[in-house]
């Protein structure tokens, strides 16, 4: 069988990064051999340590080696300084523009066996909106003096490509289901995220422009049904229902929102993991930071991060490596054994990592 290379960058960044990035690695050296896959590694810097050292969050090698000598990338956490430092910036937010990653992914799920269990995935879009931080502060008395707007910019290409990639995450993720992957949905189901009742113009483009993507021939004879909801009752029903959801697509700023409420339904922060996706690349990243409180001590859980290894292996178009991480974890969960104490055992890192190795 013809093996694949992917040429994989790893920045392990600050704080419990450097804890977990080396379990990702781990985890792609320990695929099966019959996968047909090899994996190259480059040790890449960035981060606030990074900053420090060299006065550069994002080394310009990293982004080099990311765009001319990489496939796909695993992100550890950076540290953000309580205090603004001068010159210091978010190197991720700055990856995310320079590789133009406009997609943020962000499942989220419990074991099938857990009491209400949820499977669901968040596609944000990471470009515009209010992000694109386009403010500024006035004067007026007839405002009552000093006031301060925002632009929200939603764009047609923008909004056309992400709900294009929703509508591709949901026909994978039947795909994975048809193939004997356990899930609680039956059906591919992809729900619009909007407030087109008092954003017409703005949010009512993304709606029209979503729906427009979605009925597209290869998502209706894939069977994906389309739904959409007003962000207010969503945030209601995802707290009381959050099972009926399987894939939904947002405007950058409530998929921000949507994607840390939904996180908080799992229990820790420690098992959501993240892909920020663009054209042929992807770089997983574990949903948490850089958790100060408990660098160095061993007991970070990894598996947020081989979550995220998975999930850049899926936009690698390697579904079935893939499904294999994810089946390994959810067996580690599942016996609840061998546990790190954000989940109420007493593994540490290393025993979780050789646990879910050994599943694999
Ligand atoms: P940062 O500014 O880098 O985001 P933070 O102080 O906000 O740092 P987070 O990393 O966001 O810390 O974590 C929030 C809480 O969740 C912390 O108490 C942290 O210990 C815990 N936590 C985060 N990630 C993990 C993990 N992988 N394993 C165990 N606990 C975690
Ligand atoms: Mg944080």
């Amino acid at each position: 069988m013809a093996s694949r290379l992917l040429r994989i960058g790893l920045i392990p960044g600050d704080g419990i990064g450097r804890e977990v990035i080396p379990a990702g690695r781990r985890i792609l050296e320990a695929l099966p051999s019959s996968l047909g896959l090899k994996f190259e590694f480059t040790d890449l810097d960035a981060g606030f340590e990074t900053f420090q050292k060299t006065g550069a969050a994002l080394p310009e090698r990293t982004v080099d080696v990311l765009k001319n000598g990489c496939d796909g990338a695993l992100f550890g956490a950076v540290s953000s300084p309580t205090k603004a430092v001068k010159g210091y910036s978010s190197p991720i937010v700055a990856l995310r523009k320079k590789l133009d990653l406009y997609a943020n992914v962000r499942p989220v799920k419990t074991v099938a066996t857990a009491a209400s269990p949820i499977d669901m995935v968040i596609v944000r879009e990471n470009t515009e909106d209010l992000y694109v931080k386009e403010e500024r502060t006035l004067e007026d008395p007839a405002m009552g003096g000093v006031y301060a707007e925002a632009i929200k910019r939603i764009s047609t290409r923008a909004s056309l490509r992400i709900a294009t990639m929703a509508g591709e995450i949901a026909l994978r993720r039947q795909k994975l289901r048809e193939s004997g992957f356990a899930s609680i949905h039956k059906s591919p189901l992809v729900t619009i995220t909007h407030k087109s009742n008092v954003l017409s113009q703005t949010d009512g483009l993304f709606r029209t422009c979503a729906k427009e993507a979605l009925a597209a021939s290869r998502f209706v004879d894939g069977g994906v049904a389309v739904e959409e909801q007003i962000v207010d009752s969503m945030v209601y029903k995802l707290f009381r229902q959050p099972g009926s959801y399987d894939v939904i697509v947002a405007p950058n700023l409530y998929g921000d929102i949507l994607s840390d409420g939904a996180a908080a339904l799992v229990g820790s922060l420690g098992l959501v993991p993240s892909a920020n996706v663009g054209e042929g690349f992807a770089i997983g990243e574990p949903c948490h930071g850089s958790a100060p409180d408990i660098e160095g001590k061993g007991v970070a859980n990894p598996i947020a991060t081989l979550r995220s290894t998975a999930l850049m292996l899926e936009f690698l178009g390697e579904e079935q490596a893939a499904a294999k991480i994810y089946t390994a974890v959810d067996a580690n969960l599942e016996e609840a054994k061998l546990l790190s104490p954000d989940l109420g055992g007493k593994a540490t890192t290393e025993e979780v990592v050789s646990d879910i190795l050994k599943r694999l």
